[in-house]
């Protein structure tokens, strides 16, 4: 069966390949790669993506931070990951836009799930970044929210390669 359209959920972690901590630039060539073969081949991506690579609320608040302001920081990492892998999608010439619960001008628009789809239709990847934009959440639950909102075929789990 061949899927019309796909949600595919990074987690944080994944984009660091063999490093320890942040992003790791030929990983995220490498998924880019991917999301670009399944795009030629007429399969509309959404991507989203986790931060654990960056902050988790949790282990933030067991340092000490509170855990509301962590999650914060969280849902920020993961719009950071989306950047990375919005720059690369663009090099290897895949257009692609990043939403989030919050707008931020220049990097990311306010989320919904009919811009979401529209954006899926004109050919863009959408990488949905923010998880659900609640604290107290992860991006697990991000991906099932958004993968029914934009009313996927499918939804993919990729975390360490
Ligand atoms: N987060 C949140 N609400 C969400 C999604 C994420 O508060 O809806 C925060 C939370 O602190 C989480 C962090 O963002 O630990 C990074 O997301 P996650 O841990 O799911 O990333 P992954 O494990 O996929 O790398």
């Amino acid at each position: 069966m061949k899927y019309k359209r796909i949600l595919l959920k990074l987690s944080g972690e994944s984009l660091m390949g063999n490093d320890n901590y942040g992003i790791n630039y030929q990983t995220v060539y490498h998924f880019a790669s991917e999301i670009k073969s399944a795009v030629e081949m007429g399969v509309q991506v959404g991507v989203v993506i986790g931060g654990g690579n960056i902050f988790r609320g949790v282990q933030g608040a067991s340092k000490g931070f509170d855990r509301r302001q962590g999650d914060q920081m969280g849902m920020l990492a993961t719009i950071i990951n989306a950047m990375a892998v919005q720059a690369v999608l663009e090099e290897l010439d895949v257009k692609a836009k990043v939403f989030s619960a919050e707008e931020i001008e220049g990097v990311s628009e306010k989320i919904s799930w009919r811009k979401s789809v529209e954006t899926l239709e004109a050919g863009y990847v959408a990488i949905l970044g923010g998880g659900t934009g609640n604290p107290f959440f992860t991006t697990d639950s991000g991906a099932a929210l958004r993968a029914v909102e934009i009313k996927a075929d499918l939804l993919l789990k990729g975390t360490r390669v």
